[in-house]
Parts: structure tokens; C-alpha cells; sequence
């Protein structure tokens, strides 16, 4: 049969992929491509997801988007960064920030040498070696070129979505409003012919992509693709998320607080905090999650705390017939290190490079699968490792989780880590050397050795070169504004 060639593509949901979606495929297929998003007003989207990773600086610079404008649109505040509370044992923090820990040489990674510092007597943290957390935990920040700082955002997600929708709709893409009650397939091919809505309409498309978030009602509801559980390894499957105003200046990064089954989440924005509680619910329940996030706040509550289930996991297949599940569709990790929406942009450039114009072909499908399957996988064991690498035992959820096998390619890597040192990361994997490395060491994970090629340099210069670097990180982040005072300038909303 002669492929069919992709000329209108359907988006089915108008939260942030959705339009994340329309954007990316509006702008660069304009003209190429008819793009229709479909949204219902009575069915609310997810209402949180506020806090972004780097990538997002790079999605808005693919896009022509205008970052001071974005963010004044959004009422962000910029993001170093994330704060570790209570995760290694209760009293200890660290900061994964987004930058550079030290310097590469050659002869190996960073952490040789300060682990061979250590020895030496040097008791200097991990973090002190790197601009973005140094200015995070001192509130300053400014984008310059000297120090230039790695940074993302946290920003107001209803009026993302809503930016997002202004600039897709200026570039041709249209919406209609309207439940889908009801998805059309061939039956020959089990292909998505089109969606019909309440009112009766019948919107017919190429390609879907279902953004309808947990309710995944193509590629779940229609497609029956089926869903992979990982449950076992992050039993959080609950969120109690409410909004606070403000008690004090925003701080550059986001705080992520352990407790005793599960953790919470502070997002700053310039006029209010995002907050939630994310709990397991068979070793809590909803009293003691809403007793704990209360207790936990600090700026005077913004209505009532709200419940948001989900079960950890993804779609079997990502791509599936002429349907491609993005967003909370495609599947769920929780907000730990802030990776839903870079997933939403990374699988919206996948397709973006694997557009299928000239029609779908099945190579490419199962390429975009395995891409996709391997970031996820990258970023699930990331998130494990926050739970599984913590010497705490206070509650059965602790326990849970620091004694439960985990996936074998991250047994591998904490393994690796602990007895040598080195960690190896694949070239597509989203977190590289200096997040792995800051998080196994923050979680208490500290090599047994150093690379003994680090014995080249003799100890004297070692002493004086991590001591150099140290003060350099502080003098140059001595020279940047508070926070604050950057947003002002920048990009203040009033
Ligand atoms: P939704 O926002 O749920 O949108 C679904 C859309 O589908 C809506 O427009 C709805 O109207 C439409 N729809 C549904 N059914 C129909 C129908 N029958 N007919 C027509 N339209 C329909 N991500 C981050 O990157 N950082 C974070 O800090 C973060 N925190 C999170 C915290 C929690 C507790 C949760 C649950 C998620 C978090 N996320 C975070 C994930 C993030 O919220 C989502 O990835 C993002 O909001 C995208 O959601 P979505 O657009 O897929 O779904």
C-alpha cells in the first residue's frame, strides 16, 4: 500500500503539550502542514507542572520565542537548581544544580579529585566547585556572560499553556473547543481516522497526538497500547498540590523536602509558591499527607490542597499506529527532578527530525520508540536512585525503598560509582556526569578510591588547585544581584 503523506497533524488536548506540540510543529511545518488542537473547557488540565529544567532556554530559542517576554507572561523566576532536604538521612541537604562541578580533565571526572582532596584533609563540599549552586544557596543571580550561568525556570503553568496557544494560533494552528466522545478507527488498519466531538463535528487528521494527560484516550482509551508499571520501584502514586502566597524573596531553585512516605515540592514564582506533598498511599494516607503538607507551608494558604493520583510508568509504545502519545499521556515520573515537560520537548523535537511528511514509515516508528524508551528508562533510574541511595529508616516507606532491587543498570552505576568512581553515561541520556555525580555523592554515595591517575598531580598542587577553584566560584558569583533584583530588571510581571 502506497504511504499516506502527513498533512494534517490533530492534537488532542490543550494543556502544556498540547501546546508545546502545536508550537513546535506550527512553527517549523508551517505552511507545510495544517496543525488543529483540540481542547475541552470542561475538562480541566493538570494545573501544576511549574518547574523546568535547562532545555526549556533551548526549546524557546528553537522556537523564536522571546525568553524575557515568556517569563513575564508566566510570572517565572529563574531555577539553578534543586534543593535535596531530609533525602541522605533527616538534617542533611544538597543542591543538584545545573551546572559544571569543577573541571574536566582528560585523566578523568571532578570528583577524583576532590575525593583525592578529601583524603588529603581538604573538607570542602562537592557543591562549593560549582557557579550554579553556590549562587543558588546564595539567592543571586543574572544572565551574563562572565559568569555565564546554566538556568531554567519555574513558571505559572495555566499562563504558559495560554502564551503557548497565542503563539501557536498567530502561526495558523487551530483550535476548536469540544469534548471527544468518540474515536474513529479503520478497521483495516486500526489507524485513528478522526475524533468525533459532543457537538457531533468529525475532525479527521494524518497523525494524532494524544496530550489528552492521564487519560491517554487515544492511545490508551482508543489503541488499547497498554502500559508499563513501575510501581514497584516509585510507589508514590499521590499528590496533594496547593498554591501559597509569598513569605519572603524568591529563591533560584526549587526545594524538594523529604518526609516520612514521600516528599514535597516548593516552586517560586514571582507572585506566589506552587506547592505540593507526593506520597505513597500504601504506607500513608491522605490525613496524614494533608497534616504534613500544612504543617510544611509557608506563605498563607491559596485555597484548599488538591488530589492528584497517578501511577508511575509509560506507554508500552510512545508511537503506536498514527498516534503518538506525548505529555502525561505517554506516561508518568513524578516532579523530583522537574523532567515532564523537557520529556514533552525532547519527544516533540524526535518528531520534529523524524517527521513523517512522506508518509509514516515503520523504521521510523521503531526508532522513535527506542529513543523514546531509552530516555525514559535514563531518567526513571535517576529518580530511583534519590530514593534508593538514602541510609534512612525511620518509616516502613524508607525501608521500602532503600532496600527494594532496582533495575540492574542502576544497581550497575551505583556500584560503579561507590567502588571506583566512575560513572559512564550514554550519549543520548538527559542527566550526564555532574548531575549523576552530584546526586550519588549528595545522597551520601562516595567513591572507595580515586582514579589513581589523579596521583600525577603531586598533593601540594592538588591542595592549591581545589582551593584556587573554590574561591574563583565564590568571587565570581560575589559579583552577581540578588535574585530579585535580576527579575525586576528582566522580566517582572508588574
Ligand atoms: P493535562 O494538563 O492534563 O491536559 C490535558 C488536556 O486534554 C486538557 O486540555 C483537557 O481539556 C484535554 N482533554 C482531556 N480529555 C479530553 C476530551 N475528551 N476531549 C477534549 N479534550 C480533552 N512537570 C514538570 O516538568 N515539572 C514539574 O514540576 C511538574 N510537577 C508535576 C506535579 C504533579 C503532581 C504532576 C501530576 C505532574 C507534574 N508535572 C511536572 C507534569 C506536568 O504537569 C505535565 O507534564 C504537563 O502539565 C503536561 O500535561 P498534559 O498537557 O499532558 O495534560
Amino acid at each position: 500500500m502506497p504511504m499516506q503523506p502527513v498533512k494534517h497533524v490533530v492534537i488532542v488536548g490543550g494543556g502544556t503539550a498540547g501546546w508545546l506540540v502545536a508550537a513546535g510543529v506550527g512553527k517549523m511545518y508551517q505552511g507545510r502542514v495544517r496543525v488543529t488542537l483540540i481542547e475541552s473547557d470542561d475538562i480541566p488540565t493538570v494545573g501544576v507542572g511549574e518547574a523546568t529544567i535547562p532545555t526549556m532556554t533551548a526549546y524557546h530559542k528553537l522556537l523564536e520565542i522571546p525568553e524575557a517576554e515568556v517569563l513575564k507572561a508566566t510570572h517565572a523566576t529563574f531555577k539553578l537548581g534543586i534543593n535535596f532536604k531530609n533525602w541522605g538521612e533527616i538534617g542533611e541537604d544538597y543542591m543538584h544544580a545545573f551546572g559544571q562541578v569543577g573541571r574536566v580533565f582528560w585523566a578523568g571526572e571532578f570528583q577524583h579529585f576532590w575525593r583525592r582532596g578529601r583524603e588529603l584533609g581538604l573538607n570542602v563540599s562537592f557543591g562549593d566547585f560549582c557557579l550554579e549552586s553556590v549562587a543558588a544557596k546564595r539567592g543571586v543571580f543574572a544572565i551574563t556572560e562572565n559568569p555565564a550561568l546554566n538556568y531554567a525556570f519555574h513558571l505559572d503553568a495555566g499562563l504558559y499553556a495560554l502564551y503557548l496557544r497565542n503563539f501557536s494560533e498567530a502561526l495558523g494552528v487551530v483550535r476548536h473547543e469540544g469534548k471527544v466522545e468518540h474515536v474513529e478507527l479503520d478497521p483495516n488498519t486500526g489507524d485513528i481516522l478522526g475524533v468525533r466531538l459532543a457537538r457531533g463535528e468529525t475532525i479527521n487528521g494524518d497523525l494524532f497526538i494524544d496530550c489528552s494527560g492521564f487519560r491517554a484516550l487515544l492511545s490508551e482509551g482508543a489503541l488499547k497500547t497498554g502500559y508499563e508499571n513501575w510501581q514497584h520501584w516509585l510507589p508514590c502514586d499521590s499528590a496533594l498540590a496547593v498554591q501559597t502566597g509569598r513569605s519572603g524573596p524568591a529563591v533560584p531553585y526549587t526545594k524538594a523536602t523529604a518526609h516520612g512516605s514521600g516528599w514535597q515540592w516548593q516552586i517560586p514564582l514571582q507572585n506566589r509558591v506552587g506547592n505540593g506533598l507526593v506520597y505513597a498511599s500504601q504506607f500513608a494516607d491522605r490525613e496524614w499527607a494533608d497534616m504534613t503538607l500544612r504543617e510544611n507551608l509557608s506563605g498563607p494558604l491559596r485555597g484548599e490542597p488538591r488530589l492528584i493520583e497517578f501511577v508511575t510508568g509509560r506507554r508500552k509504545l510512545i508511537w503506536n499506529k498514527n498516534c503518538i502519545a506525548m505529555g502525561l499521556a505517554s506516561g508518568f515520573l513524578e516532579p523530583l527532578e522537574s523532567t515532564s515537560i523537557h520529556m514533552v520537548t525532547s519527544a516533540v523535537i524526535r518528531l520534529l527530525r523524524l517527521f513523517p511528511l512522506r508518509g509514516i514509515q515503520p523504521v521510523v516508528v521503531k526508532e522513535f520508540n527506542r529513543q523514546s524508551k531509552e530516555e525514559a528508562e535514563g531518567i526513571r533510574d535517576f529518580i530511583i536512585l534519590h530514593y534508593h541511595a538514602t541510609r534512612r529508616d525511620d518509616t516502613p516507606f524508607w525501608n521500602y525503598v532503600r532496600t527494594m532491587p532496582v533495575p540492574d543498570t542502576l544497581q550497575h552505576r551505583i556500584e560503579m560509582f561507590r567502588e571506583s568512581g566512575m560513572i559512564y553515561v550514554g550519549g543520548d541520556e538527559l542527566f550526564r556526569h555532574n548531575g549523576w555525580s552530584q546526586v550519588m555523592i549528595g545522597q551520601g554515595v562516595i567513591p572507595k578510591i580515586y582514579q589513581p591517575i589523579v596521583d600525577n598531580m603531586p598533593d601540594k598542587e592538588i591542595i592549591e588547585y581545589l582551593n584556587g577553584f573554590k574561591n574563583h566560584v565564590a568571587k565570581s558569583v560575589s559579583t552577581l544581584p540578588p535574585h530579585e533584583q535580576f527579575i525586576k530588571r528582566y522580566c517582572a510581571f508588574e
